[in-house]
């Protein structure tokens, strides 16, 4: 029998205020450019609950017992794999829901209503139902917040019962899937099917996160920080992501669905634009060949290669397939990624970076070790320099990965010619160490740098006797110049990267690797986005590596400009005490017709 009296009917959801069948528009922040729409497909699915009546208590009482037990089993496993890189929410999230699966009040009300005769199923949305209701009452923000929490940890249990995987990834899915979830680590992303995922919404996330990370590489947009979304959607809605803005929109009415579409269409144009550049090359109207490669660290980067018809990979972030793994890549996994990437390339040249861990990029199973600046700390060549076992053993995948090619390699955040100097005697010594073995290794190789501390930009002269080849991190650079961190939204606008100071520091940096002979390119982010790779070019910078998505856009900048113009405006601006000379780029891009 179920009992009536003060038990609050199952459904009340409905009376709290959550309707999934009206229009709802949010705004997020992008963390992954694009756009996209498509089906939404909630993560982690929520089980519509049919049979209410048990036929069988006993047996109810057992389901119950058993899917609370792995209910606790799984939220425990959940905190174990949390990537420490990100504590804040998603950590007090896990930790709340600990503290609602262990909390003997909610499983006695569990039991309570299977007693009553209810499914183990209808029993868990009864005592939700309750719960929720009487936590809207509180008027404690905190316990009002944590609602959600509850919510969640209600849908797991009732997957739990329902015997269903925990996220969608293993059910079928629609051909233009928009992924919803509260939050999702990189190697769950990587579970989808990719030729299906057409964009990703998620209620928290942030720029550096690993999961943002890799929507990138994948060239799948991603927009964050949508306060209410999983409350809000439901498996099937209509969903638009728009990845520039970072707006929102599920069950979208047809006025809204047509504006995108039409948003879209516009975009496929462009791609394609793009697209029928190619196999065209860089080449400025007054005849300066420019070089434009991508950046890469996972192997489904590698198609973009051939997509995008860049000139080789400039930067491959080696640290990227160790952060999205749950364990430190082997040796032999380590040499056939590094095999896959070359192979990929053919001919073109790639530049593996050795592993910049340290500041944002913690490895999920390394003890965390906080540091009141990491950004500052103990960080990518530091630590390989202290610990050189790591290095070591990539040093050595990578000479076993590029048998008979040639191997180029360089390392991050070198901040004197000495460290420089020790990071390549320990590759040299790999290098002996192979050869005494009798194992053939590269054919060649190309030792060189990132520059991404100020202090390595007036060491140039001495460093360039050592180094093959500089590659300029604008995003560590300009966040090193400026004392700005690079991931604070406060501050992300007062400093540009097209401030007369920062040209100048690129240009004597350019002037330097001319005068000792060596090859000089700009990896980061200014890079990419063609107004500030304008400025570059202008700067005498022959080679530029941005990411895949960006190679079509610079390519078409490159061939509408006249270098020898760019160089001169630059060359009268550079003393201008203006803050920042992107007004006056943005002008002379405009009046000369060049797509910035
Ligand atoms: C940079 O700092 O500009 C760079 C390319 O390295 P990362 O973004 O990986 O720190
Ligand atoms: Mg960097």
């Amino acid at each position: 029998m179920i009992a009536s009296g003060d038990l609050i009917p199952l459904g009340e959801l409905e009376e709290t205020g959550i309707r999934r069948d009206r229009p709802w528009r949010a705004q997020g922040t992008a963390f992954a450019e694009g756009l996209a729409i498509g089906n939404a497909v909630l993560h982690e699915p929520r089980v519509k609950v049919e049979r209410l009546i048990a036929e069988d208590v006993e047996e109810e009482r057992r389901r119950i017992e058993k899917a609370v037990e792995e209910l606790r089993a799984s939220v425990d496993a959940l905190i174990d794999a949390h990537d420490p890189a990100h504590p804040g929410e998603s950590r007090e999230v896990l930790e709340s829901y600990r503290m609602f699966a262990q909390d003997a009040g909610w499983v006695n009300r569990l039991r309570e209503a299977v007693n009553t005769g209810l499914t183990a199923e209808a029993a868990v949305e009864r005592v939700q139902s309750e719960t929720r209701a009487r936590m809207m009452r509180q008027t404690d923000p905190y316990l009002r917040e944590r609602l959600h929490d509850l919510d969640d940890l209600g849908n797991r249990l009732l997957r739990h019962l329902a015997g269903l995987a925990d996220t969608a990834a293993l059910l079928s899915m629609p051909e233009n899937a928009v992924l919803i979830a509260r939050n999702m680590g990189p190697a769950e992303l990587l579970d989808y099917d990719r030729t299906r995922l057409k964009a990703v919404l998620l209620e928290e996330g942030s720029p550096t996160s690993h999961v943002s990370i890799v929507a990138r590489a994948l060239g799948i947009p991603l927009v964050g920080r949508i306060e209410g979304l999983v409350d809000q959607a439901d498996t099937g809605n209509w969903a638009i992501v728009d990845g520039e803005t970072g707006e929102v929109h599920l069950r979208p009415t047809g006025d809204i669905q047509n504006a995108y579409r039409a948003k879209l269409a516009l975009r496929a144009q462009r791609q394609a634009e793009f697209a029928a550049l190619r196999d065209k090359p860089a080449v400025t109207r007054d005849g300066a060949m420019v070089q434009l490669m991508m950046n890469a660290g996972l192997s489904t980067d590698l198609p973009m290669l051939d997509e995008t018809g860049a000139e080789g990979i400039g930067l491959f972030r080696t640290e990227l397939p160790f952060m999205v793994s749950h364990r430190l890549p082997t040796l032999a996994e380590q040499t056939q990624l590094y095999a896959d990437v070359l192979a990929a390339a053919g001919p073109r040249p790639v530049v593996f970076r050795t592993l910049d861990l340290g500041g944002d990029k913690v490895l999920p199973y390394a003890k965390p070790d906080p540091e009141e600046n990491p950004a500052l700390g103990w960080r990518a060549i530091r630590m390989a320099l202290d610990r050189p076992v790591l290095l070591r053993y990539q040093v050595r995948a990578m000479l076993a990965g590029a048998r008979g090619r040639q191997l180029r390699i360089m390392f991050p955040m070198v901040a004197h010619v000495a460290e420089f100097r020790a990071a390549r005697a320990l590759v040299e010594r790999e290098v002996r160490r192979l050869e005494r073995h009798g194992h053939q290794g590269p054919e060649s190789f190309a030792i060189g740098t990132m520059l991404e501390v100020p202090s390595l930009a007036f060491a140039l002269p001495a460093l360039l006797k050592e180094a093959d080849f500089l590659s300029v991190g604008t995003n560590d650079l300009m966040q090193f110049f400026f004392a700005a961190d690079r991931g604070n939204p406060r501050i992300g606008g007062r400093y540009d990267a097209l401030a007369p100071a920062m040209l100048r520091l690129i240009a004597s940096c350019v002037a330097a690797a001319r005068e000792a002979g060596k090859p000089l390119s700009v990896c980061g982010e200014m890079a990419a986005r063609p107004l500030e790779a304008m400025a570059l070019v202008g700067l005498g910078v022959e080679t530029l590596s941005m990411s895949p998505q960006a190679v079509g856009p610079v390519k078409m900048m490159v061939r509408a400009l006249d270098r020898s113009k760019v160089t001169d405006l630059i060359n009268g601006l550079i003393d201008s005490p203006e803050a920042s000379l992107r007004p006056r780029l943005k002008e002379f891009a405009d009046t000369a017709n060049i797509p910035v």
